[in-house]
């Protein structure tokens, strides 16, 4: 593996014990960087190799969906595990305390774990490299170029990370090797899922009630369909909502059920005509997006925009709104606009809402709020609270770009937004068929 996939927390010395994989944003077995890195360092120390997982309650506004999305994927990532000789365990509670207690239990060597640019895993992760006495190691196991080697800046939009991205891709987009069976030293207990559920705060069974089906075998299937059903048409197909010319593979990638790398590699070798406009996607935006993260310490508030932007909101901010509706209004999808409210309702409905609607979706959260940082606070909000694929460095970014001009231009300047890009109905209703829009999520 490139080491510059490797990001060293600490200076600790390895003095013997288990290799610990403390899998965060990876969850999944097949194609995972920091998972074959984590068991290398076993084998070479002839040390234990064991995963863990530590279960974070109240995250980021995740709701009882989105714990019931991913904890039916962590089953199958036990079971993959277990075929490999390799135990799972799952810790409940603050990961602040709850990581560094589990290492310190299992007299650990080492901790290897996932990179995430997001704040609250970066101080997980940070908190338990000064609190441990021994090594702790991240891996980027989620972008296909790392991304602190892609760039050590914030960048500026996607035709500057593009030109660095194509540089590295060649070195980078490479076949991840298989695990290799494990020699596991002693028999291992079985995860108590019905405690983790509890601690999820998960009723019913857990049964979720997405309509897409968790875990990283659902994910390959899905892949496969997309790039037999949906690959061919991506180009044209993904601005039409009504439609649905997407590949709906976000939230498996989300929760790293899916290895983008796979994904981009499968996607490379087909000759069909979407492939380059899905990887510009799927590449350059998405690692746009963690590069956002990495380097701006505001990612998810007004704070954090272009400073262009800043000024040219903070000159509108006095201007009439036509509109202007609570948080609960826009929550609940009681706006004027028929577009919008179908939107808002199928993100209640199903959990998630399509691409090109969610920029129309942010751009009148600015339009129809009392304030730019209202109306960001409440992208934010809603977002990370209903979207499957939430709490995720694309989300802040896309609101980012959506509300504050990042990785965009300024436009001619308008009410309200001042130069940034401005979207409207009518702009919606030249592009695409917005009753059968409408009508598709009334039937949903
Ligand atoms: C206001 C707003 C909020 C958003 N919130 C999220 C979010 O919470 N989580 C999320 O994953 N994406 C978010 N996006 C980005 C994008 O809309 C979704 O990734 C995409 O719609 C997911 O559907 P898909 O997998 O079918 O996409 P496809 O079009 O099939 O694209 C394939 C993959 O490429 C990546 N991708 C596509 N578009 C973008 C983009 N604009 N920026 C970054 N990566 C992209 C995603 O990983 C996506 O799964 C948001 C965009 C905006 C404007």
């Amino acid at each position: 593996m490139d080491e510059r996939r490797v990001h060293i927390l600490n200076d600790a010395p390895y003095a013997g014990g288990p290799v610990v994989y403390w899998m965060s944003r990876d969850q999944r077995v097949r194609d995972n960087w920091a998972l074959l890195y984590a068991r290398d360092l076993a084998a070479v120390h002839r040390a234990p190799l064991v995963v863990l997982f530590c279960l974070a309650t109240a995250f980021v506004g995740a709701r009882e969906e989105h714990y019931a999305f991913m904890l039916a994927g962590l089953r199958e990532v036990e079971e993959d595990l277990r075929s490999r000789g390799i135990p799972f365990f799952v810790e409940c509670g603050d990961p602040i305390r709850t990581a560094p207690t589990f290492a310190k239990r299992l007299k650990a060597g080492m901790v290897v774990t996932d990179f995430d640019p997001l704040r609250i895993k970066r101080r997980w992760r940070e908190s338990l490299a000064a609190g441990v006495c021994i090594p702790v190691h991240e891996v980027d196991a989620h972008n296909i170029v790392p991304c602190r080697a892609a760039s050590a800046k914030l960048e500026y939009g996607a035709y500057t990370l593009r030109k660095k991205l194509e540089r590295l891709l060649p070195g980078f987009l490479v076949p991840v090797p298989a695990l290799k069976k494990f020699d596991s030293p002693a028999a291992f207990d079985l995860v108590d899922w019905a405690r983790v559920y509890r601690a999820a705060g998960i009723t019913g069974g857990g049964v979720s009630r997405l309509r897409i089906k968790s875990g990283p075998r659902s994910a390959l299937r899905a892949m496969r369909r997309f790039l037999e059903k949906g690959l061919g048409d991506y180009s044209w197909a993904r601005n039409d909502p009504s439609i649905d010319g997407q590949s709906g593979l976000s939230p498996y990638l989300h929760f790293g059920q899916l290895s983008a790398q796979r994904l981009a590699l499968e996607v490379s070798r087909s000759p069909l005509r979407g492939r380059d406009d899905f990887l510009e996607q799927l590449v350059v935006r998405r690692e746009l997006s963690d590069n956002y993260c990495l380097y701006n310490p505001h990612y998810d508030s007004f704070e954090g925009i272009p400073a262009w932007a800043r000024k040219t909101l903070d000159k509108h901010r006095a201007d009439i709104r036509e509109y202007v509706y609570a948080r609960d209004d826009l929550e609940f999808a009681r706006t004027h606009d028929p577009l919008w409210n179908a939107a808002q309702a199928g993100l209640l409905k199903l959990g998630t809402m399509h691409g090109y609607l969610r920029m129309y979706w942010a751009k009148k959260i600015l339009e129809w709020s009392a304030s730019p940082e209202e109306a960001y606070e409440t992208a934010v909000v809603l977002n990370d609270r209903y979207e499957l694929d939430g709490r995720d460095p694309n989300g802040y970014a896309g609101i980012a770009w959506s509300i504050g001009g990042a990785h965009d231009r300024p436009w001619a300047e308008r009410p309200v937004f001042g130069m940034v890009r401005y979207m409207s109905f009518n702009g919606c209703k030249s592009k695409f068929n917005i009753r059968r829009y409408i009508e598709s999520i009334e039937n949903a």
